[in-house]
């Protein structure tokens, strides 16, 4: 089955890894993913490991092996390794975007190469970087298989936060979109809310503004700024 762009075998289920989800294929197999979203995160510092560490016999291990800013770590072919533990998550990509409405981030970690940046939008399945093996990695499979320890670690968080269950997203079953501006604009402030007389879209310069706040006691207040202004939110000395 298609994950993340293309065909790739689950080797670590979200059931058992609780707050993601683990897909391998070959190193350097390009990843993408349907739908239009935003890039809100990227690392691109790290390497390729020429070897994989087990994330359970990290988990084992983990006191015997901390050492100051990081891990001693022993691979699965049982070579010494330090990984710095600003490095367990290896090269990452966050996207985030929405889907019926609700915003979702997912993270994809262990990456060897980024090709997107903080900012850029991303549609048409454009491909987002390579898999790696970069962080700490975990393979299921034999030592001769090719694509042994690199893997694509897929996290998926609500808009509250909370790990959910990365699969739909990762098979594409559900793609993120990103709202136009002015459909936002159109329903979070519907024009009857504004008096006709003061529709601020009708001036030269000016556009609408957001409504930042509704004043508990009657009513909303929108705030109109000229193009290039900016508002700045001053704290009222009690
Ligand atoms: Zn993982």
């Amino acid at each position: 089955m298609k994950y993340v762009g293309v065909e790739r075998v689950i080797t670590l289920p979200y059931q058992e890894h609780q707050t993601a989800e683990d897909y391998a294929a070959a190193l350097g197999t390009p990843l993408s993913l349907k739908g239009t979203y935003q890039v809100i995160r990227t690392v691109t510092k790290y390497q390729n490991h020429e070897d994989s560490i087990s994330y359970n016999t990290f988990l084992q291990n983990q006191q015997n092996w901390k050492r100051e800013g990081g891990y001693q770590c022993t691979t699965v072919t049982g070579k010494s390794l330090f990984v710095p533990s600003d490095e367990l998550g290896g090269n990452c990509i966050l996207l985030e975007g929405k889907w019926q409405g609700k915003t979702y981030t997912i993270g994809l970690y262990h990456l060897g190469e980024v090709y997107v940046k903080v900012g850029d939008i991303i549609q048409n399945e454009q491909v987002l970087g390579l898999q790696g093996n970069t962080g700490l990695v975990q393979s299921k499979k034999a030592l001769t298989d090719v694509s042994y320890g690199t893997h694509v670690h897929v996290e998926v968080k609500n808009s509250q936060g909370e790990f959910i269950n990365p699969r739909p997203f990762a098979s594409e079953e559900q793609t993120l979109s990103l709202d136009k501006p002015q459909e936002d604009t159109q329903k979070e402030e519907p024009s009857s809310t504004l008096p006709s007389n003061q529709d601020p879209s009708q001036e030269d310069g000016t556009c609408q503004g957001k409504a930042l706040f509704v004043c508990p006691k009657d009513d909303t207040y929108y705030i109109r700024l000229k193009k290039g202004e900016e508002l700045y939110l001053i704290k009222p000395r009690s």
